[in-house]
């Protein structure tokens, strides 16, 4: 059951409730150098994010957010810290959400309320954003906790059990967190603003997801998902997806964002598959591919990565299967909207479960293209099957018999 949150809009997009989990991003790029910033956020559009944030250090970047704004057709949020000169500028160019984390702001809860005033008095939402990098150190019991040797009468030195101290350090941190969050939202309270939604992101996984399980039972706030500074694509996508997983499988969450050290557009699919993993949204492609094994006679890898990758930009919900043999590959690709199971240099091509046709390795992609084309929408299905067919081919020839790694013949 998902948790029960009140509702908030980022421009016209719901956040909790009962809305879709809302996927976010941000842009890398320097938010005054505005043809960069609108690029980079319709690649984010293109790959189906929802709501984008742009850092906003300097005034010059301040300025250019209702130019930005112009161009875009997403709701856009302004990254603030320190000064809230600049949370008021954006505000002032038409921002829909101003992220702050009243913990950095100089002057405090003084100048969170008058970002909060304008906010209020422009119907832009905030997210209040706590990071466990923002809280104190250690406080002294857990740091006594965390290194504890005592010496026992027969002269025996007993430490601490390290795995339960760590336990300890977490749950004080975690609870500095939430202790925080909620003391911010009350200043808000006191001003009847309650636009809000909260993140309590740590790049620990298990600090995160304690901060976020203790807040959502003290609050009915929607949620902002994310474990910061995650890492690289694959390590990135790896804890994301543990911590994000854990929660939202528990009912917490109302949006998120999977912070990767990666180009922003690489985040979305990441985040869209941890969403459909869990049923909880069903939007694109929900691929299955074999990982190919010592029985596989087509190049299953990289036939599966083309095709993967070339339906990206799908959102219609539709599954689709590449297999590398007779064993699971004639079920999976039954079970599929669109599959494709292997033989010896040839595949199957199944539709709604029925076989289709088979065909040869160096027909693979334009006939798993042209079955998924058939039932998608035009506009969708010109892009993945442009007029013409697809000539290229993927993949290198496999067999047992003759040796591996021919190329496969061009195409006609
Ligand atoms: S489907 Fe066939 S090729 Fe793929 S992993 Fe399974 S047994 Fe191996």
């Amino acid at each position: 059951m998902r948790r029960k949150t009140r509702q908030i809009h980022v421009g016209n997009v719901a956040i909790g409730g009962d809305a879709p989990i809302a996927v976010q991003s941000m842009t890398t790029t320097y938010t005054r150098d505005v043809e960069s910033t609108v690029a980079q956020i319709h690649r984010l559009q293109d790959v189906g994010c929802e709501i984008v944030r742009v850092a906003v250090p300097e005034m010059e970047d301040a300025l250019v957010i209702g130019e930005i704004k112009k161009r875009i057709s997403i709701p856009l949020v302004a990254d603030i810290h320190y000064n809230p000169e600049l949370g008021l500028e954006a505000i002032r160019q038409g921002v829909d959400k101003v992220r702050i984390n009243p913990g950095n702001l100089l002057l405090g809860r003084k100048s969170m309320e008058k970002i909060v005033l304008a906010a209020k008095e422009r119907g832009v939402a905030m997210r209040i954003g706590v990071n466990s990098g923002s809280i104190d150190a250690l406080d002294k019991v857990a740091q006594m906790q965390r290194v504890q040797v005592r010496l026992r009468d027969d002269g025996t030195l007993e430490r601490s059990d390290p795995a339960e101290a760590r336990r300890i350090e977490r749950e004080n941190l975690a609870e500095r967190m939430v202790t925080r969050a909620l003391e911010y939202i009350s200043w808000c309270e006191e001003l009847d603003y309650h636009e809000i939604d909260v993140s309590l992101k740590s790049s620990t996984v298990l600090t995160a997801v304690e901060a976020y399980r203790r807040f959502s039972q003290r609050s009915d706030y929607p949620i902002h998902l994310g474990i910061t500074e995650a890492g690289t694509l694959v390590t990135g996508s790896v804890k994301s997806a543990l911590g994000l997983g854990l929660l939202l499988a528990e009912g917490i969450g109302d949006t998120l964002r999977v912070s990767l050290s990666a180009e922003p557009e690489e985040e979305i699919p990441v985040a869209f598959e941890i969403l459909r993993s869990l049923e909880l949204r069903n939007r694109g492609v929900t691929f299955v591919s074999c990982p190919s094994c010592g029985r596989v006679e087509i190049d299953v890898i990289s036939v599966a990565n083309e095709v993967e990758k070339r339906l990206s930009k799908v959102q219609t919900p539709i599954q689709v299967a590449v297999m590398g043999c007779v064993v699971n590959g004639p079920g999976e690709s039954r079970d599929a909207d669109v599959g494709l199971a292997g033989g010896k240099g040839k595949g199957v091509i199944f539709r709604k479960g029925q076989v289709v046709k088979t065909v040869p390795e160096d027909q693979f992609l334009d006939a798993v293209l042209k079955e998924v084309a058939s039932l998608l929408p035009a506009a969708e299905a010109s892009v993945v099957y442009p007029e013409g067919g697809i000539k290229e081919v993927a993949g290198t020839h496999r067999t047992r018999d003759e040796g591996m790694n021919l190329p496969i013949l061009p195409r006609a």
